[in-house]
Protein backbone atom coordinates (compact mmCIF):
# COMPACT_ATOMS: atom_id res chain seq x y z
CA UNK A 1 0.00 0.00 0.00
CA UNK A 2 0.99 3.48 -0.95
CA UNK A 3 2.02 6.21 2.00
CA UNK A 4 -0.31 9.01 0.05
CA UNK A 5 -3.13 8.92 -2.04
CA UNK A 6 -1.46 9.29 -5.72
CA UNK A 7 -3.20 12.20 -7.69
CA UNK A 8 -3.19 12.68 -11.37
CA UNK A 9 -3.84 16.05 -12.65
CA UNK A 10 -4.72 17.26 -16.07
CA UNK A 11 -3.81 20.22 -17.26
CA UNK A 12 -5.55 21.12 -20.02
CA UNK A 13 -3.48 24.62 -20.70
CA UNK A 14 -5.02 26.36 -23.58
CA UNK A 15 -7.01 23.76 -25.34
CA UNK A 16 -10.58 22.68 -26.26
CA UNK A 17 -14.03 24.77 -26.69
CA UNK A 18 -16.18 25.37 -24.45
CA UNK A 19 -18.95 21.72 -25.44
CA UNK A 20 -15.51 20.28 -25.64
CA UNK A 21 -14.46 21.12 -22.27
CA UNK A 22 -18.29 19.72 -20.43
CA UNK A 23 -18.00 16.85 -23.01
CA UNK A 24 -14.35 15.64 -21.90
CA UNK A 25 -15.40 15.96 -18.54
CA UNK A 26 -18.61 13.72 -18.60
CA UNK A 27 -16.51 11.36 -20.35
CA UNK A 28 -14.07 11.36 -17.72
CA UNK A 29 -16.81 11.23 -14.76
CA UNK A 30 -18.72 8.21 -16.74
CA UNK A 31 -15.59 6.19 -17.12
CA UNK A 32 -13.77 6.25 -13.46
CA UNK A 33 -15.11 4.07 -11.16
CA UNK A 34 -15.53 4.58 -7.54
CA UNK A 35 -12.72 1.69 -7.66
CA UNK A 36 -10.67 4.23 -9.42
CA UNK A 37 -11.69 6.88 -7.18
CA UNK A 38 -10.43 5.37 -4.44
CA UNK A 39 -6.95 4.35 -5.50
CA UNK A 40 -6.07 7.67 -6.93
CA UNK A 41 -7.66 11.27 -6.66
CA UNK A 42 -8.45 12.57 -10.17
CA UNK A 43 -8.23 16.30 -10.79
CA UNK A 44 -9.12 18.66 -14.43
CA UNK A 45 -7.47 22.08 -14.58
CA UNK A 46 -9.25 23.53 -17.52
CA UNK A 47 -8.84 27.26 -18.60
CA UNK A 48 -10.49 29.55 -16.43
CA UNK A 49 -13.35 30.42 -18.46
CA UNK A 50 -14.38 26.45 -18.00
CA UNK A 51 -14.51 25.89 -14.77
CA UNK A 52 -17.93 27.10 -13.85
CA UNK A 53 -19.21 24.12 -16.58
CA UNK A 54 -16.85 21.99 -14.51
CA UNK A 55 -18.16 23.32 -11.46
CA UNK A 56 -21.89 22.81 -12.66
CA UNK A 57 -20.97 19.51 -13.61
CA UNK A 58 -19.15 18.30 -10.11
CA UNK A 59 -21.93 19.67 -8.39
CA UNK A 60 -24.63 19.01 -10.34
CA UNK A 61 -23.70 14.82 -10.33
CA UNK A 62 -21.91 15.25 -7.53
CA UNK A 63 -18.58 13.66 -9.11
CA UNK A 64 -15.72 13.14 -7.19
CA UNK A 65 -13.00 14.30 -10.04
CA UNK A 66 -11.66 17.42 -8.24
CA UNK A 67 -10.41 20.36 -10.60
CA UNK A 68 -8.65 23.57 -10.53
CA UNK A 69 -7.06 26.51 -12.42
CA UNK A 70 -3.92 26.93 -14.22
CA UNK A 71 -2.62 29.95 -12.59
CA UNK A 72 -3.74 32.54 -10.58
CA UNK A 73 -2.73 36.17 -9.09
CA UNK A 74 -0.99 37.21 -6.31
CA UNK A 75 -3.30 39.80 -5.59
CA UNK A 76 -6.94 39.27 -3.68
CA UNK A 77 -8.61 41.99 -5.62
CA UNK A 78 -8.06 45.20 -7.06
CA UNK A 79 -7.26 47.12 -10.80
CA UNK A 80 -5.20 44.18 -11.98
CA UNK A 81 -6.51 43.82 -15.34
CA UNK A 82 -6.77 40.55 -16.89
CA UNK A 83 -5.96 38.83 -13.57
CA UNK A 84 -8.28 36.02 -11.88
CA UNK A 85 -7.81 35.97 -7.83
CA UNK A 86 -7.67 32.91 -5.35
CA UNK A 87 -10.81 34.46 -3.77
CA UNK A 88 -12.65 33.70 -7.22
CA UNK A 89 -11.15 30.52 -7.51
CA UNK A 90 -12.22 29.29 -4.20
CA UNK A 91 -15.66 30.71 -4.90
CA UNK A 92 -15.82 28.17 -8.13
CA UNK A 93 -14.91 25.63 -6.11
CA UNK A 94 -11.39 24.81 -7.27
CA UNK A 95 -9.74 22.38 -4.81
CA UNK A 96 -5.95 22.67 -7.38
CA UNK A 97 -4.42 25.51 -8.54
CA UNK A 98 -0.85 25.35 -10.60
CA UNK A 99 1.85 27.75 -9.43
CA UNK A 100 4.85 28.06 -11.53
CA UNK A 101 4.38 25.97 -14.29
CA UNK A 102 7.28 26.40 -16.83
CA UNK A 103 5.34 28.29 -19.38
CA UNK A 104 4.81 30.64 -16.99
CA UNK A 105 8.05 30.76 -16.05
CA UNK A 106 9.22 30.82 -20.06
CA UNK A 107 6.40 32.95 -21.83
CA UNK A 108 5.32 35.26 -18.67
CA UNK A 109 8.48 35.80 -17.03
CA UNK A 110 7.52 34.17 -13.39
CA UNK A 111 10.85 34.00 -11.31
CA UNK A 112 10.99 32.28 -7.83
CA UNK A 113 10.00 35.17 -6.10
CA UNK A 114 6.41 35.64 -7.76
CA UNK A 115 5.88 32.11 -7.87
CA UNK A 116 5.98 31.94 -3.89
CA UNK A 117 3.89 34.49 -3.51
CA UNK A 118 1.37 32.81 -5.77
CA UNK A 119 1.67 29.61 -3.32
CA UNK A 120 1.00 32.37 -0.86
CA UNK A 121 -1.94 33.23 -2.50
CA UNK A 122 -3.63 29.82 -3.17
CA UNK A 123 -3.12 29.05 0.98
CA UNK A 124 -4.54 32.96 1.69
CA UNK A 125 -7.73 31.03 0.00
CA UNK A 126 -7.73 27.22 0.61
CA UNK A 127 -6.33 26.18 -2.36
CA UNK A 128 -4.07 23.62 -2.58
CA UNK A 129 -0.73 24.73 -4.89
CA UNK A 130 0.52 22.65 -7.03
CA UNK A 131 3.92 23.88 -7.43
CA UNK A 132 5.67 23.15 -10.34
CA UNK A 133 9.60 23.14 -10.76
CA UNK A 134 12.16 21.43 -13.07
CA UNK A 135 15.25 22.32 -15.27
CA UNK A 136 15.91 22.86 -18.78
CA UNK A 137 18.09 21.15 -20.82
CA UNK A 138 21.30 23.04 -20.51
CA UNK A 139 21.07 22.41 -17.19
CA UNK A 140 20.48 18.50 -17.43
CA UNK A 141 23.16 18.40 -19.58
CA UNK A 142 25.63 20.05 -16.83
CA UNK A 143 24.22 17.81 -14.65
CA UNK A 144 22.43 20.48 -12.26
CA UNK A 145 18.77 19.14 -12.28
CA UNK A 146 18.56 17.87 -8.33
CA UNK A 147 19.99 21.21 -7.38
CA UNK A 148 18.09 23.08 -9.53
CA UNK A 149 14.35 21.63 -8.77
CA UNK A 150 15.57 22.17 -4.65
CA UNK A 151 16.30 25.74 -5.13
CA UNK A 152 13.25 26.52 -6.70
CA UNK A 153 11.52 24.69 -3.96
CA UNK A 154 13.54 26.22 -1.16
CA UNK A 155 12.50 29.74 -3.32
CA UNK A 156 8.41 28.96 -3.53
CA UNK A 157 8.53 27.61 -0.23
CA UNK A 158 10.09 30.93 1.66
CA UNK A 159 7.40 31.69 4.38
CA UNK A 160 5.46 28.48 4.03
CA UNK A 161 4.39 27.18 7.55
CA UNK A 162 4.72 23.46 8.49
CA UNK A 163 0.66 23.25 8.71
CA UNK A 164 0.64 24.55 4.86
CA UNK A 165 3.62 22.81 3.58
CA UNK A 166 1.84 19.30 4.11
CA UNK A 167 -0.69 20.23 1.96
CA UNK A 168 1.61 21.17 -0.85
CA UNK A 169 2.03 18.99 -4.04
CA UNK A 170 4.94 19.38 -5.64
CA UNK A 171 5.67 18.21 -9.71
CA UNK A 172 8.36 17.86 -10.95
CA UNK A 173 8.34 18.69 -14.68
CA UNK A 174 11.84 18.61 -16.49
CA UNK A 175 11.40 21.28 -18.70
CA UNK A 176 12.76 19.18 -21.56
CA UNK A 177 10.20 16.34 -21.67
CA UNK A 178 7.04 18.49 -21.37
CA UNK A 179 5.26 18.58 -24.81
CA UNK A 180 7.99 16.73 -26.53
CA UNK A 181 7.32 13.36 -26.45
CA UNK A 182 10.70 12.94 -24.58
CA UNK A 183 9.40 11.26 -21.21
CA UNK A 184 12.18 11.44 -17.91
CA UNK A 185 12.88 7.82 -17.04
CA UNK A 186 11.29 5.99 -13.97
CA UNK A 187 14.94 6.62 -12.45
CA UNK A 188 15.25 10.02 -13.63
CA UNK A 189 11.94 11.13 -12.18
CA UNK A 190 12.80 8.62 -8.76
CA UNK A 191 15.87 10.92 -8.83
CA UNK A 192 14.43 14.50 -8.33
CA UNK A 193 11.64 13.56 -6.51
CA UNK A 194 13.39 11.63 -3.77
CA UNK A 195 15.22 14.89 -3.37
CA UNK A 196 12.28 16.87 -3.21
CA UNK A 197 11.40 14.87 0.00
CA UNK A 198 14.63 14.99 1.46
CA UNK A 199 15.12 18.52 1.18
CA UNK A 200 11.31 18.82 2.65
CA UNK A 201 12.89 17.09 5.94
CA UNK A 202 14.73 19.24 6.21
CA UNK A 203 12.83 22.86 5.48
CA UNK A 204 10.41 21.02 7.62
CA UNK A 205 10.26 17.92 9.41
CA UNK A 206 9.52 14.22 8.71
CA UNK A 207 5.72 14.07 8.85
CA UNK A 208 5.71 16.98 6.22
CA UNK A 209 8.15 15.30 3.66
CA UNK A 210 5.95 12.16 4.69
CA UNK A 211 2.68 13.55 3.66
CA UNK A 212 3.51 15.82 0.34
CA UNK A 213 2.57 14.12 -2.88
CA UNK A 214 5.52 14.73 -5.39
CA UNK A 215 4.40 14.28 -8.87
CA UNK A 216 6.30 13.73 -12.49
CA UNK A 217 5.30 15.62 -15.31
CA UNK A 218 6.50 15.52 -18.98
CA UNK A 219 5.26 13.11 -21.80
CA UNK A 220 3.30 10.83 -19.81
CA UNK A 221 1.22 8.79 -21.07
CA UNK A 222 -0.75 5.52 -20.69
CA UNK A 223 1.94 2.75 -22.10
CA UNK A 224 4.73 4.87 -19.55
CA UNK A 225 3.15 5.92 -16.52
CA UNK A 226 3.53 2.10 -14.65
CA UNK A 227 7.30 2.64 -14.59
CA UNK A 228 6.67 6.50 -13.02
CA UNK A 229 4.43 5.41 -10.64
CA UNK A 230 6.31 2.13 -9.73
CA UNK A 231 8.80 4.91 -8.02
CA UNK A 232 8.73 5.08 -4.46
CA UNK A 233 8.70 9.02 -4.00
CA UNK A 234 6.51 9.47 -7.13
CA UNK A 235 3.01 9.83 -6.42
CA UNK A 236 0.76 10.78 -8.93
CA UNK A 237 1.53 12.74 -12.73
CA UNK A 238 0.66 16.41 -14.03
CA UNK A 239 -0.57 15.33 -17.76
CA UNK A 240 -0.59 17.91 -20.26
CA UNK A 241 -0.67 16.61 -23.91
CA UNK A 242 -2.33 13.30 -23.05
CA UNK A 243 -5.57 14.74 -20.40
CA UNK A 244 -7.40 15.72 -23.29
CA UNK A 245 -8.30 12.28 -24.75
CA UNK A 246 -10.29 10.45 -22.22
CA UNK A 247 -9.20 7.05 -23.43
CA UNK A 248 -5.45 7.62 -22.47
CA UNK A 249 -6.28 9.95 -19.09
CA UNK A 250 -7.95 7.67 -18.09
CA UNK A 251 -5.31 4.66 -18.66
CA UNK A 252 -2.98 7.26 -16.65
CA UNK A 253 -5.57 7.47 -13.45
CA UNK A 254 -5.32 3.66 -13.71
CA UNK A 255 -1.21 3.57 -13.91
CA UNK A 256 -1.43 1.79 -17.16
CA UNK A 257 -2.79 -0.93 -15.96
C1 LIG B 1 2.48 19.86 -18.44
O1 LIG B 1 2.18 20.80 -19.15
O2 LIG B 1 2.42 19.99 -17.23
C2 LIG B 1 2.90 18.60 -19.08
C3 LIG B 1 3.44 17.68 -18.34
O3 LIG B 1 2.68 18.47 -20.44
P1 LIG B 1 2.85 17.12 -21.34
O4 LIG B 1 2.22 16.01 -20.58
O5 LIG B 1 2.14 17.43 -22.61
O6 LIG B 1 4.33 16.91 -21.53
Amino acid sequence: SRARKPLVAGNWKMNLNHLEAIALTQKLAFTLTDKDLDRAEVAVLPPFVDLRSVQTLVDGDKLRIEYGAQDLSTHDAGAYTGEVSGVMLAKLGCTFVLAGHSERRQHHAEDDQLVGAKVQAAYRHSLTPILCVGEGLEVRRAEGHVAHAVAQLDAALNGVKTEQAKSIVVAYEPVWAIGTGEVATPDDAQEVCGAIRVRLAELYDEEVAGAVRILYGGSVKGDNIAGIMAQPDVDGALVGGASLDPVEFVKICRFGE
